[in-house]
């Protein structure tokens, strides 16, 4: 495993390139890449590859997506401080530590937070022990469950994210969305072809609109497309 700051090093270099990229946008998501230590979400094994912009296996044939990806649904998203945000598809918890990076920083008193649902058991237990480690538990809290039914406790979000490659934008998910609230999705188009949707709740309408082509892995469970 590499040295502190070797990683730290290594981020700074990665966030500056997809800065100069024009991924990364705005000051907010620069500053919640370069503080999420990406090492802390890997297994071990993988950790000298935390910076390399790709995604990494995390076990139980999932993955941690490429932090590009991760910056993009970031800025499509459009958070602010002091948001309420679900994300469907905690996998190694570090979107939900980005996203709770920008909608709750540890300095302030604003009371944003992350519901983070995952399916997978062994993968709440890893995510819940990384956010641990790298003290974002008390901003995000794991729930298993099918996320794509929403979780109706916290509801209604300021903002929704889905990790995994869903047919169809689950009705519960809009349901649970604000008004004035966006949610991004990738939605499957053909068979190997997925596309991020960005959905705008706009006076209990919704807009669409077609962002760029990407690759998921398959959303699960009762608005999935497998079990
Ligand atoms: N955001 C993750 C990427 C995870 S990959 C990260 O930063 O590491 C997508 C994850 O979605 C996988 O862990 C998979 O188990 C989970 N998933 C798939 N279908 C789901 C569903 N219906 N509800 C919740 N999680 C789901």
């Amino acid at each position: 495993m590499k040295g502190q700051q070797t990683c730290a090093e290594s981020r700074r270099r990665l966030v500056e390139s997809l800065r100069r990229e024009g991924i990364i946008r705005s000051e907010a998501v620069e500053r919640a890449m370069l503080k999420v230590p990406r090492e802390m979400f890997l297994p071990p094994s993988l950790r000298d590859k935390a910076y390399l912009d790709t995604p990494l296996p995390i076990g139980c044939a999932q993955t941690i997506s490429a932090p590009h990806m991760c910056a993009i649904l970031c800025e499509h998203l459009e958070l602010r401080e002091g948001q309420t945000v679900l994300e469907v598809g905690t996998g190694s918890g570090y979107q939900a530590a980005l996203l709770a990076e920008i909608v709750a920083p540890s300095n302030t008193s604003q009371p944003g937070h992350v519901y983070s649902t995952e399916v997978i058991q062994q993968l709440v237990s890893f995510s819940t022990q990384n956010l641990e480690n790298t003290g974002h538990s008390d901003r995000v809290t794991v729930i298993h469950a099918d996320g794509a039914l929403g979780y109706q406790e916290k509801q209604p979000y300021d903002r929704v994210v889905v990790t995994a490659a869903a047919p169809a934008v689950p009705s519960p998910l809009i349901q649970q969305l604000k008004d004035g609230g966006r949610l991004v999705i990738p939605l499957e188009r053909s068979f190997f072809m997925q596309e991020l949707y960005l959905v705008e709740k706009k006076k209990g309408r919704e807009v669409r609109t077609a962002l760029m082509p990407v690759a998921f892995v398959p959303l699960r469970g009762r608005y999935g497309s497998r079990p």
